[in-house]
């Protein structure tokens, strides 16, 4: 799960990132509108908190000019004001819940998962593969009923896979999706964690399912592939 952190104020950014970091997400940070609303287009995230006391573009009008042309992303707005006018205005403009500062970390994890749980309803919470399954919610995988143990990054790449299931993903996609903007290592990250999966998922069974597409990028399938 990737989310972006909108918010000009290093420290409350910082609280919220490093909270979220130790909850197993992936996280960016925008320190104005403008970069938000940049990230926030570019990048394909599962939820969106956003300021709305920001330099330069207000947190409003990003919530405006987002919703243009991303309807899905759920976006949880911040303030450290109260008013209902407010929280109207940003209803209206997109946002799908409001937090008033200061909060407890606590109740923002609380509303991002709600956030996600709905998202992942309406993606459907339980990913399937051939014998493979993925809950959301639960985060658990199975394979033909056994339960796989995964690290936070494997599970995260995937549930990418699984998400986009038989389509090919790069590698720059995958490393775009699960990793952070701050890992700036090789795109052969990615064969590492594959290798990893593969051993998990695949070894075990004699129908593999992760596929190579070669020189482009893996994909998942139950489809028998040339
Ligand atoms: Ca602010």
């Amino acid at each position: 799960m990737r989310v972006l952190v909108v918010e000009d104020e290093e420290k409350v950014s910082r609280f919220i990132m490093r909270g979220l970091a130790a909850e197993r997400f992936a996280v960016d940070a925008a320190p104005d509108g403008a970069s938000g609303l940049e990230m926030a287009t570019t990048y394909d995230y599962d939820v969106i908190i956003l300021d709305l006391l920001l330099p330069g573009i207000s947190g409003t009008e990003v919530l405006r000019r987002l919703r243009r042309t991303n309807t899905n992303v759920p976006v949880l707005v911040l303030t450290a004001r109260d008013a209902l006018t407010d929280k109207v205005e940003n209803f209206e403009a997109g946002a799908d819940d409001y937090l008033t500062k200061p909060f407890a970390f606590a109740e923002l994890l609380v509303r991002v998962k709600a956030l996600l749980r709905r998202g992942a309803v309406n993606r459907s919470s339980c990913l399937r593969v051939g014998d493979l399954e993925l809950d959301r919610l639960s985060q658990t995988v199975k394979r033909a009923q056994q339960r796989i143990e995964l690290t936070s990054k494997e599970y995260a790449l995937l549930e990418y896979l699984m998400a986009n299931s038989g389509r090919v993903l790069s590698r720059t996609m995958i490393v775009e999706h699960v990793w952070d903007q701050s890992f700036d290592g090789a795109t052969n990250i990615v064969d590492v964690y594959v290798r990893h999966l593969r051993h998990k998922v695949d070894d075990l069974h004699e129908q593999k399912l992760i596929h190579t597409a070669r020189g482009v990028g893996y994909s998942i399938s139950d489809e028998t592939q040339e």
